[in-house]
């Protein structure tokens, strides 16, 4: 018997019910059942240099963001479900189409972030060509760092270096795919790909964005130019937009502009810092809003162009909200009903020993030979010490030892057994 979607409020009450700890270790039903399309499965690009590229200690586009989204794909067992996508070989001849040789040399002599940035727009055109041989139906690329606020400056602008996107629309065009729609529902407008599509009648640019936040471009009044005008859509939406806010956006603006273009391919600046609580964002969009963008570019791509899509990651600070927006994105992309809750519990029960929500999960046959836990701060000053004497359980609740905004390194010193190291991200 098939699943049947969840509508939003059903949704919503499911996402509210907390399964709380005692569900470790439960017996609990699949949390993904096939809703029975033809499909040819999804691509999924990651690769551990992404976790390389490091801005600056503490800074909010940390490595951290893809552990996270790695480590839930896995508990949420849709790492079993997807198809990894091999990057290109040489991305260099296809940047070339977006950036100047100059920006280039500057940003690749930056040591591993250079790479790491060449690395990324290769993750995406490797997922760009396995979708248009027919390898998989649509990809999703968890790459590092992010694109689409990168020009030709020479330099990080936005936390971006090259426009992994922009590229990848070139791309695809040289694979024989004429109309390209780009979608960008990250929190921030996505000024660079504006600008490398402005005049282009062959991309349809659709960005929801909070047009007073950073970088400050994003008006309405800016529609395109010459060939491409009407093709560059902006929508503002304002802080505390909701779920019913970014659905009209879409119903009103996106879907009839799009039906009207017909796009030949869809690609997503998949940020998720649009998402409620994130670090960076002011948008209170919930997963179930990811999931139902990702349903209606579905819905879209099925209609023109035989299902491609390649989504890529830009945005997301809430580490943890990151993650689990992810999840809700490839999982429907997967054509699967992901049942966040259980992929939550999961994530406890496989990870026996973890740091969740400011609970620290220890194993429940070892906690009694915990010693001490330790926790620091990034720059590695000891926020809190429990002794011994005050671990009386498998799990140690840190939410009240007033842990500022940031990442902490929760250390659990065992007896006569190395220790244990949890980073643990506080949201504001
Ligand atoms: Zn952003």
């Amino acid at each position: 018997m098939k699943k049947q979607p969840l509508d939003r409020r059903s949704f919503l009450l499911k996402a509210s019910s907390t399964a709380g700890v005692a569900a470790i270790g439960h017996t609990l039903p699949s949390p993904v059942s096939a809703l029975g399309h033809d499909t040819k499965g999804t691509g999924y690009v990651y690769d551990a240099l992404y976790e390389e590229h490091v801005i600056d200690d503490g800074h909010p586009e940390s490595p951290d963001r893809l552990e996270e989204i790695r480590l839930s794909m896995k508990a949420s067992g849709l790492n079993a479900k997807v198809t990894p996508s091999a990057p290109i070989e040489d991305p260099f001849p296809f940047i070339r189409r977006i950036h100047t040789q100059n920006h280039i040399d500057q940003v690749d002599q930056i040591p591993t972030t250079g790479a790491v940035a060449k690395q990324a727009v290769a993750g995406v055109l490797g997922a760009v060509k396995a979708v248009s041989e027919g390898e998989v139906r649509n990809a999703f690329c968890a790459i590092r760092p992010p694109g689409h606020h990168a020009h030709n400056s020479g330099r990080e602008e936005g936390f971006c270096y090259y426009a992994n996107v922009a590229v990848a629309a070139r791309y695809a065009q040289l694979l024989g795919h004429a109309k390209i729609l780009i979608i960008d529902w990250d929190y921030h407008h996505g000024n660079g790909t504006q600008d490398a599509f402005y005049n282009d009648g062959s991309v349809l640019f659709f960005s929801t964005h909070d047009s007073s936040a950073y970088p400050g471009t994003g008006d309405e009044n800016y529609t395109g130019e010459g060939e491409g005008a009407g093709l560059n859509i902006n929508v503002h939406l304002p802080c505390g937009a909701t779920d019913a806010d970014m659905i009209a956006a879409w119903d009103q603006m996106l879907i009839p502009a799009a039906r009207a273009f017909g796009p030949d391919f869809i690609l997503i600046s998949a940020g998720f810092d649009s998402r409620q609580n994130d670090t960076l964002g002011c948008f209170d969009l919930t997963d179930w809003c990811f999931a139902e963008m990702t349903r209606k570019a579905m819905a879209l791509a099925d209609e023109f162009c035989e299902g491609r899509i390649v989504s890529a990651l830009e945005g997301g600070y809430n580490v943890t909200g990151l993650a689990s927006a992810v999840v809700n994105h490839v999982g429907t992309l997967l054509n699967h009903e992901v049942d966040i809750e259980w992929a939550r519990t999961r994530y406890r029960a496989y990870n026996k020993a973890g740091m969740r929500d400011g609970l620290l999960h220890l194993p429940g046959v070892s906690w009694q030979n915990v010693d001490e836990v330790l926790v620091h701060d990034a720059a590695g000053r000891r926020v809190t010490r429990i002794p011994r004497r005050q671990i009386r359980g498998p799990i140690i609740d840190l939410r009240k030892r007033s842990m500022s905004p940031g990442l902490y390194i929760t250390t659990v010193a065992y007896r006569g057994q190395s220790p244990q190291r949890y980073r643990y991200h506080v949201a504001q």
